[in-house]
C-alpha cells in the first residue's frame, strides 16, 4: 500500500462521501423515523455526517429479518468450508479498502492515521481471516459414555446475536464480535457506538460483496438508550456480546433478566496495575512501555496501565524516565502520519477527564506532567499525557475508571503489598509485572485477579490468546478459540444401543 502523506491524507478527508445510513436486509436505508444525530471530528468538533438515528422500531424490524435468515438456514446450513471462503473474501474486501477503513476510523473518533492504518485496520482484517481460518478445522466431542450408548456433545450456532460495541477501537471491537459470530453460523446485528459509527456501516456493502446472504449482517447505529436497550430487551435477540463500560454491561444483564434470558456477555472496564519491581531488566524499557501502556489511543483503552505501582527503591531513578518517554507520546492533528496521539473522542469524555483530573488535585495528588486541555485553536480536543505522582490506592483516581490519558503513580516495598494494591479494585482486567525474577514474576502472576497478566511487557498477544476480564471488567473472553464458546450452544445427542 502506497504511504500517504498529511497532505494527501487531508485531501482524501476532504474529497470524502460518508454513508451514515443504517444497513438493514442488504439494503442502506434511513431509519423508520427519518430522524439522524450528528457524527463529530473530535480534531475539530466540525460535523462529519448526518447518521441515522435508529430506534426499537429498527430494531424489531431487523431482528425479525436476522431471526429469519438464521431459521432459513441460508447461512446457518452452509458447510464451515463455504462460511470460511466467504469469510475470507470479505476479510480480502477489507483490505481492498484498508485506507478508507483508516481515514473513517481517524476521523471519526481522533485516533493518530499512523495507528488506523497500522493497528485497528489490519487487526480487524485479521480477526476476520483468523476466525474463517480455524471454523473448518474444529472438532466435536464424543463423551465416555457406558458401552450401551454414544453421546455426541456438539456446538450449534445460538442464533441471533447482537454486538453493541464501543467507540476506543471501533472497527475492531466488533471484528472481534462478528468474526466469530458469523464464522459459527449466526445471524448478526451490530450497533456500532454512537461516537463511532462510521467503519460499522462502510464494512456492511463488503460484507454482502463478499456473499454474506442478505440480512445475515445488519447494522444499527443510533444511541445506546434507543438501539441498545430495544436489543437487550428483544424476544428475539439470543446471544447480546457487549463491550463498553461496567455500568451499562450491568444494566444489560438485566434486561436479558427482564425479557428472554439471552446470553449476556461483557467486556466491560478496567484500572490495570502495572508493577516494576527494582529488579526490573531494562528501567528505560519499562518506562517508555508503561507510558505506551497507559496513554496508547489517548489513553482511551481498557487495558491501559492506569496504575503504575513503582518499588519505592527505584523511583527516584524511573520517574524522569517515565516522564522523559512522554514527550514521544504528544497530541496532534490525527490525520498527520506522524502525530503519536490523536484527540480525545468528544467534549463530553475531555470534560470528564479533566474533571478527574480536578478531583485528583483536591485529593492530594500531584501532577509531575501534563494535566491541561491543549491545541484549543483546532476545535478540537485534545490533551496530554497527564501523570500522578503520590497517589493512594483508595483515591478516587486510582479506584475509577477515567478513559483517557491520566497514570496514577503508587509507590510499594515489597512484593506482598505491590499484590495488595493491585488486587485492591472492582476491576480485574489486566496487569503489568517488570522483573528479572522468574520466580518471582510466577508467584505475583498467579496471585493478580487479572484476565491478562504481561511479563516483562505490557499489552502484548495476538489473535491466539484470551482476552477478557476478572470480576465487575466481565464476565467475557474475546479472540482465540474460547471466544467461539459464546456464539454457540452445547447439545448433548444420547443414542441407546440394542445391547445383545
Ligand atoms: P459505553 O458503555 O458508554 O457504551 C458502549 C456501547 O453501549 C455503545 O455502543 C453505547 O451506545 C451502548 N449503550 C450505552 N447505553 C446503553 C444502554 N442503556 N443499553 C444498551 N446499550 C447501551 O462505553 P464507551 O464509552 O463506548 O466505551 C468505553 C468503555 O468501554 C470503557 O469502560 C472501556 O473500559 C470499555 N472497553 C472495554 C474493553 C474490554 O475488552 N474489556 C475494550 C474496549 C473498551
Amino acid at each position: 500500500m502506497t504511504l500517504l502523506t498529511y497532505l494527501q491524507w487531508q485531501q482524501k478527508a476532504s474529497e470524502l462521501n460518508i454513508n451514515g445510513n443504517a444497513y438493514i436486509n442488504g439494503e442502506y436505508t434511513q431509519a423508520i423515523s427519518g430522524l439522524t444525530f450528528k457524527c463529530i471530528n473530535p480534531a475539530n468538533g466540525e460535523c462529519l455526517a448526518e447518521i441515522a438515528r435508529c430506534n426499537k422500531d429498527d430494531v424489531k424490524l431487523a431482528v425479525s429479518i436476522a431471526k429469519q435468515t438464521f431459521e432459513s438456514g441460508v447461512w446457518s446450513s452452509q458447510t464451515p468450508v463455504a462460511r470460511k471462503k466467504t469469510l475470507q473474501k470479505f476479510a480480502a474486501l477489507l483490505q481492498e479498502n484498508a485506507q478508507q477503513l483508516a481515514l473513517l476510523e481517524t476521523l471519526d473518533m481522533g485516533k493518530p492515521i499512523s495507528e488506523s492504518l497500522n493497528v485497528d485496520i489490519p487487526s480487524a482484517i485479521n480477526c476476520v481471516n483468523w476466525y474463517a481460518e480455524a471454523i473448518d478445522k474444529i472438532y466435536d466431542e464424543v463423551a465416555p459414555t457406558p458401552e450401551d450408548q454414544v453421546a455426541f456433545i456438539t456446538r450449534e450456532a445460538i442464533g441471533v446475536v447482537a454486538a453493541i460495541v464501543p467507540w476506543n477501537f471501533p472497527l475492531l471491537m466488533g471484528s472481534w464480535k462478528f468474526a466469530p459470530a458469523l464464522a459459527a453460523g449466526n445471524s448478526v446485528i451490530l450497533k456500532p457506538s454512537e461516537k463511532s459509527p462510521l467503519t460499522a456501516i462502510f464494512i456492511a456493502q463488503l460484507a454482502e460483496q463478499a456473499g454474506l446472504p442478505q440480512g445475515v449482517f445488519q447494522v444499527l447505529p443510533g444511541f445506546g438508550h434507543e438501539v441498545g436497550e430495544a436489543l437487550a430487551l428483544s424476544e428475539d435477540v439470543d446471544c447480546l456480546v457487549f463491550t463498553g463500560s461496567t455500568t451499562v454491561g450491568k444494566r444489560l444483564m438485566e434486561y436479558s433478566g427482564q425479557s428472554n434470558m439471552k446470553r449476556v456477555w461483557v467486556e466491560a472496564g478496567g484500572k490495570s496495575p502495572n508493577i516494576v519491581f527494582a529488579d526490573c531488566i531494562d528501567l528505560k524499557k519499562a518506562a517508555e512501555a508503561a507510558a505506551w501502556g497507559c496513554f496508547y489511543n489517548q489513553g482511551e483503552v481498557c487495558v491501559a496501565g492506569t496504575r503504575l505501582l513503582i518499588e519505592e527503591s527505584i523511583k527516584a531513578e524511573f520517574m524522569p524516565l517515565l516522564v522523559a518517554a512522554c514527550q514521544d507520546i504528544q497530541p496532534g492533528d490525527p490525520l498527520d502520519p506522524a502525530t503519536s496521539m490523536g484527540a480525545i473522542v468528544d467534549d463530553h469524555q475531555l470534560n470528564q477527564v479533566l474533571h478527574y483530573i480536578d478531583i485528583g488535585n483536591e485529593q492530594g495528588a500531584n501532577i509531575i506532567t501534563g494535566g491541561q486541555q491543549s491545541m484549543q485553536q483546532t476545535g478540537g480536543y485534545f490533551l496530554a499525557p497527564t501523570i500522578f505522582d503520590n497517589v493512594d490506592n483508595k483515591m478516587c483516581i486510582a479506584q475509577e475508571e477515567i478513559f483517557g490519558p491520566v497514570m496514577a503513580v503508587i509507590s510499594f516495598t515489597d512484593a506482598a503489598q505491590a499484590i495488595t494494591i493491585a488486587n485492591d479494585s472492582k476491576f480485574g482486567l489486566a496487569a503489568g509485572i517488570w522483573t528479572a525474577d522468574l520466580n518471582k514474576s510466577h508467584k505475583v502472576a498467579k496471585a493478580l485477579r487479572a484476565g491478562s497478566v504481561w511479563i516483562n511487557n505490557y499489552n502484548g498477544g495476538d489473535m491466539t490468546v484470551p482476552f477478557g476480564g476478572f470480576k465487575q471488567s466481565g464476565n467475557a473472553r474475546d479472540k482465540s478459540l474460547h471466544a467461539l464458546d459464546k456464539y454457540t450452544e452445547l447439545k448433548t445427542t444420547l443414542i441407546q444401543l440394542e445391547v445383545e
